[in-house]
C-alpha cells in the first residue's frame, strides 16, 4: 500500500481497492487530476523559489524542494508500505545526508485542511523519519490565497500518529479482501476516474442514489421502510410513499410522486410529462423572433470566467450550418474590453431572450452589466431575457436519467459533441495549458467545446418546443 491509497481509502475504501487491484482499463482519465498536480506543482516551486528536484540524488544534493521520492518501508505487523510524499521541504537539523532534515508538506485546495491533509503528512513522517534518520516533529500544508502561497505547520504529535497507524491497519485489510460496496455518498463519484464502472454497476443493482433528489440520507430512511431498490420504489404507491417521508414536511407527498414517478422512468427509460401548463407556452411565444443562446467557461478555484459564448439564431428552422457563433475570450488584462463586447452584443437585440442552462450564466452576465456601470432600469430588462432551461426541464418533465446536467440530458436527446469524453473540467485543463504554453491549439479546443455545449443548449430548447406542440 501507498499515500496514494490512503488519500483514496479516506475518500472512499472502494476507491483505494479500485486503485490496487482493480482492472486499470475501467478507469478514466481525470482533469481535475490533471489540474490538481499542475496547481501543486505552481505553489511547491514558488514556495521553494524555483529550487525543486527529483528523487533521491535532490535529498543527497541538499536541494530546497524535493519531489517524486519514494521511500519503502516496513511498519508493524510486517506490512510493506511506500510514501510518496507530495514534496519535501529542507529545514535546519541533522540528517544521513548532512546538517540539514527534510519535512514533508501537501498541497491544499481551497480553505479547509482536512484529514486526507494530516494522514498523508502523518503517514511520509513516520517512513521519511527512519529513512532519513531524523525525526519529524511537523509537517507543511501550502495553499494559494489571492496568488501568495499560504502555509499552515502542522504539528505531528503522537494522537495523530496513533491515528493514521489504525487507518493504515484498516486500509490493509480493505486492499487484502473483496471489492467494497459503492460509497453511500454519491457526490464523491462526481470527479472520480472510476465513475463509469460504479455507476454500471449501481444501475445493474437499482441503487436508490440513482434518482435524481435522492441522497444518502433519503437512500437510508427509504430503507429502513423496506425500500431498497429502485424497482421498489418505482412500484410503491406515492401515498403511502408521501407518509413516509415526513422529514420533507409540507412537500412530503411533492416528494413522494416525484421519487416514484423518476424510478419508474430510470426503469423503463421512458420520458415523463409533469406539466401541461404555462412555462413552455411561454418560451415558444418569447424566442419566435430570434433568439440567444449563452454558455461560460470557467474556473471556479479563481472565480474567473475565460470564455463567452453565443449562439444568434434568427429562426429556430434555421440549419445549424447557418448559425451565428461568437466567443468572446476573457483575457485578465483585457477584462472590461470583454465585457463591452459582450454588452453589446446582448443589447444588439434588445427584444431577444437568452437561454442558458443552469443560473451561473445569468449571474454572470448581470455581474458584467453592474460592473459597466449600466443603469438600473437596462439590467432589470436585461434580467428578465433570461430564459433557464434547466429549470424549465426540471418542472416540466421527469426524464430517465440520472440527473439533469446538461450533458446527460443532451446526450439523451442524440447531440454529440465534437470532441470525445470532454467536460467542463477538460476545457479549464486546457485554458490552463493555454497559460502555460500559449498554444492557440489548446484555445481552439476550448472554443470547439463551448461551441457545442450553446448547440447542446439548443437542441434541449427544441425537444421543450417540439413537445410543447404536439400538445397545442
Ligand atoms: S465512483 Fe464513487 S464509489 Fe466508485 S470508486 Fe469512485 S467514489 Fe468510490
Amino acid at each position: 500500500m501507498n499515500s496514494l491509497h490512503l488519500k483514496s481509502f479516506i475518500r472512499c475504501k472502494r476507491k483505494a481497492w479500485l486503485e490496487f487491484k482493480g482492472t486499470k482499463s475501467y478507469e478514466v482519465w481525470s482533469p481535475n487530476k490533471a489540474i490538481d498536480k499542475i496547481n501543486q506543482f505552481q505553489i511547491f516551486s514558488e514556495f521553494c523559489n524555483g529550487e525543486i528536484y527529483t528523487g533521491l540524488k535532490a535529498c543527497k544534493n541538499g536541494y530546497q524542494g524535493v519531489i517524486g521520492l519514494k521511500v519503502k518501508g516496513i511498519f508493524f505487523q510486517n506490512i510493506n508500505a511506500e510514501i510518496r510524499p507530495q514534496l519535501l521541504v529542507k529545514t535546519q537539523g541533522i540528517s544521513k545526508w548532512g546538517p540539514y532534515k527534510y519535512l514533508p508538506a501537501v498541497y491544499k485546495l481551497g480553505h479547509k485542511t482536512t484529514k486526507e491533509h494530516l494522514f498523508d503528512l502523518s503517514f511520509s513522517s513516520i517512513l521519511l523519519g527512519t529513512f532519513q534518520e531524523s525525526k519529524i516533529e511537523k509537517g507543511l500544508v501550502l495553499s494559494s490565497v489571492g496568488h501568495k502561497v499560504n502555509v499552515e505547520e502542522i504539528y505531528l504529535n503522537k494522537k495523530i500518529r496513533k491515528k493514521v497507524l489504525n487507518i493504515l491497519l484498516n486500509l490493509n485489510e480493505c486492499l487484502q479482501g473483496s471489492m467494497p460496496e459503492i460509497t453511500q455518498d454519491r457526490k464523491k463519484c462526481t470527479i472520480c476516474s472510476w465513475q463509469k464502472f460504479c455507476d454500471k454497476e449501481a444501475k445493474e443493482n437499482g441503487y436508490l442514489t440513482d434518482i435524481d433528489g435522492i441522497g444518502s440520507k433519503t437512500a437510508l430512511l427509504l430503507k429502513t421502510n423496506g425500500i431498497s431498490n429502485t424497482q421498489t420504489l418505482a412500484s410503491y404507491s406515492e401515498k403511502q410513499l408521501g407518509e413516509k417521508l415526513s422529514k420533507f414536511k409540507d412537500q412530503k407527498y411533492e416528494k413522494a410522486s416525484k421519487f416514484v414517478k423518476q424510478a419508474q422512468a430510470y426503469i423503463s427509460g421512458e420520458p415523463y410529462c409533469i406539466s401541461n401548463k404555462n412555462d413552455t407556452n411561454d418560451i415558444l411565444e418569447k424566442i419566435c423572433s430570434g433568439f440567444f443562446i449563452f454558455d461560460i467557461e470557467s474556473n471556479p478555484d479563481d472565480k474567473h470566467d475565460f470564455l463567452y459564448g453565443f449562439l444568434k439564431i434568427n429562426n429556430l428552422f434555421s440549419k445549424k450550418e447557418d448559425l451565428i457563433y461568437e466567443p468572446i475570450l476573457n483575457l485578465k488584462n483585457n477584462k472590461i474590453e470583454s465585457y463591452r463586447q459582450i454588452i453589446k452584443i446582448l443589447f444588439s437585440r434588445k427584444e431577444w431572450p437568452i437561454l442558458h442552462y443552469g443560473e451561473t450564466e445569468k449571474i454572470a452576465i448581470i455581474n458584467i452589466a453592474k460592473n459597466l456601470n449600466i443603469n438600473f432600469e437596462e439590467i432589470d430588462s436585461l434580467t428578465s431575457r433570461f430564459i433557464d432551461l434547466h429549470t424549465l426541464i426540471r418542472n416540466s418533465w421527469i426524464l430517465p436519467l440520472k440527473n439533469y446536467g446538461l450533458k446527460t440530458v443532451s446526450n439523451w436527446l442524440g447531440f454529440n459533441w465534437v470532441q470525445k469524453n470532454v467536460s467542463g473540467s477538460k476545457a479549464l485543463y486546457w485554458w490552463i495549458q493555454y497559460q502555460i504554453t500559449e498554444n492557440e491549439i489548446f484555445l481552439k479546443k476550448i472554443i470547439q467545446y463551448n461551441k457545442d455545449d450553446c448547440l447542446a443548449t439548443l437542441q434541449i430548447a427544441e425537444f421543450l418546443i417540439k413537445n410543447q406542440l404536439k400538445k397545442n
